[in-house]
């Protein structure tokens, strides 16, 4: 074969942009993807993302519209249709991003994982394939932060979040940047009881911080439970009210806060009464812990990853009452 003039390592946003660029110049392009084209965007990340955002708001609406004379009683949210929604969502985009779209532009499309053998070439399923240019554009994948015990908690990530059939009743998202409080917020829009936990001092440690503030603002409006300044040192088996905790099975996990930047670390033990402001009852699916690319959730059983009391101290921020629909919102961390 002629050696192309640019080879694209991976199918996601930023191969495809290049890739469907290159070959509108006139250039011979060839993409390599080992999995689907579309990439974390189209699957994992901004589409699923936003289509569950789009389902919560809607929730969030009918809840909170008493004040232009729309009552709405009692808002249920079907988390498989709202699966569904999402799933739908991935498949409108999809042919945008797919092989025969690609194809229409102009670009080869291989399915296979790519590895470099010369300066100039690279092998693709037995393949040597020449260039003169190649760009790697083979993403990220979610990091396990260690933390103790997480690991055996079978946590979730951002790639396995997805894959949720019903929506957890409690869930521990560990980091506070974009998606964690996205993610965050969306779950306890749809209903879900959410504790947020980020080791800086505030959310959105990238940004600015008065947007930390309205962010922070609008998640306690929400019901989320905001840990800042708190580090998450152990995910435990167990439940400290009883029903399987006890005898270190994993019916429910709960999660070890220290305080975040303090010399030695205030460590806080979950096991008193972290469990206990759990009013939704026993049963339920094993909790899970999950972590992920930025963001990591937890999910579980109603009594699955209790979180810890929050971290002792004057900056500590108490955790916020769950508004009830209808009702004021809860009330706001200073
Ligand atoms: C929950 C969530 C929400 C998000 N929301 C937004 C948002 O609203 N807006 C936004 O801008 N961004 C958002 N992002 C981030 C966005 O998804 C990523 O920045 C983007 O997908 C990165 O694209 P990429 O092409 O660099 O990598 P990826 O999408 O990861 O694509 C890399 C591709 O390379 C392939 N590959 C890897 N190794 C090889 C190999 N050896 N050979 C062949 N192929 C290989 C992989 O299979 C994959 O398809 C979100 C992310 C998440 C997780």
């Amino acid at each position: 074969m002629a050696r192309r003039d640019l080879v694209v390592i991976g199918g996601g946003t930023a191969g495809l942009v290049a890739a469907i660029g290159a070959a509108r110049q006139g250039a011979k392009v060839t993409l390599i993807e080992r999995a689907r084209t579309g990439g974390d965007c189209l699957w994992t990340g901004c589409v699923p993302s936003k289509a569950l955002l789009a389902a919560a708001a809607a929730a969030h609406t009918a809840r909170s519209s008493t004040h232009l004379g729309v009552h709405s009683d009692h808002v249920e949210v079907d988390f498989s249709r709202v699966t569904a929604h999402v799933r739908r969502a991935i498949g409108e985009v999809a042919p945008h991003d797919s092989p025969e779209r690609l194809r229409a532009e102009g670009v080869e499309v291989l399915h296979a994982g790519a590895r470099f053998v010369a300066d100039d070439a690279v092998e693709v399923a037995g393949r040597r394939l020449r260039f003169r240019s190649a760009m790697i554009a083979t993403g990220a994948a979610p990091v396990l932060p260690p933390i103790d015990g997480l690991v055996q908690a079978g946590p979730l990530t951002t790639e396995t979040i997805w894959d949720l059939e019903e929506l957890p009743r409690r869930l521990v998202v560990l980091g506070g940047g974009p998606i964690g409080c996205e993610l965050g917020q969306a779950f306890a829009r749809l209903g879900a009881e959410v504790t947020l936990v980020e080791m800086e001092p505030r959310l959105l440690p990238r940004e600015e911080p008065e947007a930390s503030e309205v962010v922070h603002a609008a998640l306690l409006v929400d019901g989320v439970e905001v840990r800042t300044a708190a580090r998450a040192s152990a995910v435990l088996p167990g439940d400290p009210t009883g029903g399987g905790g006890g005898d270190g099975s994993t019916d429910g996990w709960r999660l070890r806060l220290e305080r975040a930047g303090a010399a030695g670390g205030a460590r806080v033990d979950p096991g008193r009464g972290a469990g206990g402001s759990d009013s939704r009852g026993a049963g339920g699916a094993p909790g899970r812990a999950r972590a992920g690319r930025g963001a990591r959730l937890g999910r579980g059983g109603p009594r699955s990853l209790a979180p810890a009391p929050p971290p002792t101290g004057p900056s500590a921020c108490p955790p916020p009452r769950r508004s009830a629909p209808g009702s004021a919102p809860a009330a706001r961390c200073p």
